[in-house]
């Protein structure tokens, strides 16, 4: 029994070679995208960081993404 690593759901993995992280294609997409769209934030929130006023709020910003992106497994891969 595997538990997914998107949506918790424990499932049963069928078929042979490496044990799948995800219960579906739905969620393997969705983290996979999730992941994208992190990736995107930190380098848009790292550019607004850069300004001179409003750089601190952005700063936080950036690292609260990518906590949340490190805790899904670091940048999207070619199998996410
Ligand atoms: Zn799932």
């Amino acid at each position: 029994m595997r538990t997914c690593a998107h949506c918790g759901e424990e499932f049963e993995p069928s078929g042979k070679g490496r044990p799948p992280r995800f219960c579906s294609d739905e969620c393997r997409k969705a983290k996979h995208q999730r992941k994208r769209t992190l990736t995107a934030q930190v380098k848009r929130y790292e550019r607004l960081a850069a300004q001179p006023y409003w750089g601190r709020e952005w700063r936080l910003k950036a690292d609260d993404a990518r906590d949340e992106l490190e805790a899904l497994g670091g940048d999207p891969g070619p199998d996410g």
